[in-house]
């Protein structure tokens, strides 16, 4: 409940449940979390916070149905994973309209999340031939070898408030395709989108207990990366959190692939075409108010490269329409919560007092009519250096950095010099230039002349360094090896008129 008048009355808003064994549930736990409309600043609901005796009850439903999921037959998963596929297809808007409500992203960036989650799908409806093994004739005299990969059983998902559905499917089509049953603990500061999904699963056919959603806070994680019943986490969110997930899941025995934070840098030779560099720039440096994991936030302009940028960025960065996610006209929404919308103010501020410039200065930012919203609006800063707070924090806000460099090598090295290796651009005429990046920077995922270079579902998505934990990046054909794991089989079928004797020296091979 929430106080809705200054005198004290109160007004009930909806409780976001569990969905565990196929529906919803209340679980144990009386522990709430609240959920803000960030355009508006209202409270918009809560969120059951699930204790250990809820995670637990979703391990079981998911062990139980695991017997029978693993056995599942390819074309019998593919077919579920169809309708899937076209279920989520035909109720886009409404996730993405759940997306703007509580992320606050705009509508039309929603629908474009939506859309990379079905491609998972899509990835995953493949499984037949993703699962197919290899074979080897006649090895040895009478011999073969052949290999498959089997499901692990129970895995979980933990993931981040800025991406509510697409995200998580990174994760779990690829994880159910394979034969697991997988519990999703989404981010509580947007769990609903999570709760439709489940429905659609159920309405796809899939059956109860493979996909189950328990919503919580650090109480609920612990009880996931601690729990002997299940075999793997994925997790993607913010680095101390990732290095944390990654450290004390491998301690419990599970395998872990966990993605962290990011810094991306945009390289701008002097050779690139400035209106073409600054529009993408803009669009990747404030889309959904800077709060994507590839988002642009450091542009590193190299030689005479910078003033021209910098008037590009500023003047088009001026221009991009603030508003409410639902409003069609709005280009970029408020920021997630006021904690975030005052954590990204106060490094603005870092930021001109460690001596930068601000070139556009989105601090006390208000939207007509919306003035409780999270607002932040687009920031441009000039002359940044990478002892200042600015570069140092993955800030995810609306702010781009602008860093001057003089060679394309020194802003390799910058690159290089810095603790994430999530995502990084090149924007050049120069072949040359463009290749020598691509091989130079420790980087995992590489634009030329793409700002924000997020692979395609059937190749695999993951940085280096401290934006990722484990080895293993997320969908595409290294999600399938991270769900499952492999059995090599070596076969002989002697003809009983002639067997073959045993010796006792290592087998060699005849
Ligand atoms: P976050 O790390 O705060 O939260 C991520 C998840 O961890 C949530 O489910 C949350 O409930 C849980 N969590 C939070 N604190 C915890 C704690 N102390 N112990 C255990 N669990 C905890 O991240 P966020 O703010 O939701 O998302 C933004 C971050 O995610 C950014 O750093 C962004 O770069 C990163 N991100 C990375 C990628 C990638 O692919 N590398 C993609 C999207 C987001």
């Amino acid at each position: 409940m929430r106080p809705a008048h200054p005198e004290g009355a109160v007004e009930e808003v909806r409780t976001i449940q569990h969905w565990i064994g196929g529906r919803q549930a209340a679980g144990t736990s009386t522990r709430t979390g609240t959920v803000w409309n960030p355009a508006t600043g209202e409270h918009q609901a809560d969120v059951l916070l699930a204790d250990p005796a809820d995670v637990d009850a979703a391990v079981a439903a998911a062990s139980e149905a695991f017997q029978s999921w693993s056995q599942t037959s390819l074309s019998k998963r593919a077919k579920i994973l169809f309708a899937f596929r076209q279920l989520v297809d035909a109720r886009a808007q409404d996730l993405a309209e759940i997306i703007a409500d509580e992320h606050g992203k705009v509508v039309s960036d929603a629908l474009g999340e939506v859309q990379r989650g079905l491609e998972v799908v899509e990835f995953a409806c493949g499984i037949p031939h993703l699962l197919k093994g290899d074979y080897s004739d006649q090895v040895s005299t009478g011999v073969d070898v052949f290999s498959f990969r089997e499901p692990l059983g129970v895995v979980a998902g933990i993931t981040p408030f800025n991406f509510p559905v697409m995200v998580p499917m990174w994760m779990h089509p690829v994880a159910i395709a394979c034969g697991n049953t997988f519990v999703l603990k989404p981010s509580e500061r947007d769990p609903s989108a999570s709760m439709l999904v489940a429905e659609l699963w159920a309405e796809a056919g899939l059956p109860d207990g493979v996909f189950s959603v328990v919503h919580g806070d650090k109480t609920s994680v612990d009880a996931i990366l601690d729990h002997p019943g299940i075999s793997a986490v994925s997790f993607v969110g913010s680095t101390p959190i990732a290095r944390y997930i990654h450290e004390r899941a491998s301690v419990s025995g599970k395998r872990v692939q966990a993605l962290g934070g990011a810094k991306n840098h945009a390289i701008v030779m002097p050779d690139a075409d400035v209106d073409f560099a600054s529009e993408h720039m803009v669009a990747a440096a404030f889309g959904s108010a800077g709060e994507r994991c590839m988002a642009i936030s450091a542009a590193v302009t190299v030689g005479d490269a910078g003033d021209g940028l910098v008037d590009a960025v500023a003047a088009k960065a001026a221009k991009v329409r603030v508003g409410p996610g639902r409003d069609a006209a709005s280009e970029m929404g408020p920021v997630v919560t006021a904690a975030a919308r005052d954590r990204i103010v106060g490094l603005i501020g870092s930021g001109a007092e460690q001596g930068a410039s601000l070139a556009v200065d989105g601090r006390d930012y208000v939207v007509d009519g919306h003035e409780n919203g999270f607002w932040v609006g687009p920031t441009v800063i000039d002359r940044v250096t990478p002892e200042m707070d600015v570069y140092r924090e993955e800030i995810f806000g609306p702010v781009l950095s602008v860093v001057r460099v003089e060679t394309v090598d020194d802003a390799i090295a910058l690159v290089n010099a810095n603790p994430y290796g999530n995502g990084t651009a090149i924007f050049t005429s120069s072949g040359e230039a463009a290749r020598r990046f691509q091989r130079g920077v420790q980087v995992g995922m590489i634009g030329i002349n793409v700002p924000i270079p997020v692979p395609m579902a059937y190749y695999s998505f993951g940085g280096w360094k401290d934006s990722l934990f484990g080895d293993k990046h997320v969908h595409g054909p290294e999600g399938v090896s991270f769900y499952t794991r492999a059995k090599v089989v070596t076969s002989r079928w002697p003809h009983v008129d002639n067997p073959v004797g045993a010796s006792y020296h290592f087998p060699t091979h005849q």
